[in-house]
């Protein structure tokens, strides 16, 4: 998953906050279409959903995968983790962005979790957040995936298509968050990370939107919408067909 840093990133033009009822048929269009969206990075176990969301900042999901299938092969739990060592970490992620400082977390994070937490990923922010490594954004990850909490985790996709679309305009990503928060509609809340993630990777990208294939575009504030055919003759394409591997960061 792209990390973002707070107040790092620019903020796209701002645009005005979609009202409420448009908010409830944008996310009403991204149900009907994926009523139960799924992230693309692997894992067995909220441990390994852990680790793999540790090791995705600034790396993307397909080459996180392919570092883990024999990272978690070796270690699916914190004490087979601390049992790998810190080279035997290494090894399996050398692939990966940062690795060395990632290798170093995971193994802390292992042993945290084994001395803490009896072995176990706890379920509340302030505990996953004093692990090393885990930030906001990744504990907000773990807390919706793992424990079904309606948490919205803000990388640079969500940053992005929550400013362009004035869905929830914010100069940092807890902006963003808390605007979402604050008005995405209940029931469609534990998904939204994962509609809008796949929306901002696979259609409202970074250097071109898709705004042709675009579902959400009726409500879109984006000023600068790519031209084609309308929302009646676009060509729907769903994020799955798109899942290529060959996207970069912000694709
Ligand atoms: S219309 Fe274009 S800019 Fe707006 S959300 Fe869709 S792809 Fe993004």
């Amino acid at each position: 998953m792209p990390n973002l840093t707070e107040n790092v990133m620019p903020a796209p033009k701002a645009h005005s906050k979609l009202k409420p009822d448009e908010i409830a048929a944008l996310f009403g269009a991204f149900a009907a279409r994926d009523p139960a969206p799924r992230g693309e990075l692997n894992y067995t176990n909220p441990f390994t959903l852990l680790v793999a969301v540790v090791l995705s900042a600034q790396a993307t999901d397909i080459g996180v995968n392919k570092a883990t299938r024999g990272l978690f092969a070796a270690a699916d739990t914190p004490d087979k983790m601390v049992s790998l060592g810190l080279d035997g970490i290494t090894g399996h992620i050398r692939t990966i962005g940062l690795f060395r400082t990632k290798a170093k977390n995971v193994l802390a994070l292992s042993e945290k979790l084994i001395a803490e937490f009896g072995s176990e990923v706890p379920g509340n922010r302030e505990a996953l957040e004093s692990l090393p490594g885990v930030g906001r954004k990744t504990a907000n990850v773990v807390l919706n995936i793992a424990f079904g909490q309606p948490t919205i985790a803000v990388d640079t996709h969500l940053f992005r298509v929550g400013n362009r679309t004035g869905l929830a305009p914010g100069r940092t990503p807890r902006e963003v968050e808390d605007a979402l928060v604050s008005s995405v509609p209940e029931r469609y809340v534990l998904h939204a990370h994962h509609w809008l993630i796949l929306h901002g990777r696979y259609v409202c990208k970074a250097r071109k939107p898709d705004c042709p294939a675009c579902i959400i575009r009726g409500w879109c504030r984006f000023e600068d919408k790519t031209a084609g055919a309308s929302p009646g003759e676009a060509k729907t394409t769903s994020p799955a067909r798109k899942r290529d591997g060959t996207q970069t960061l912000d694709d």
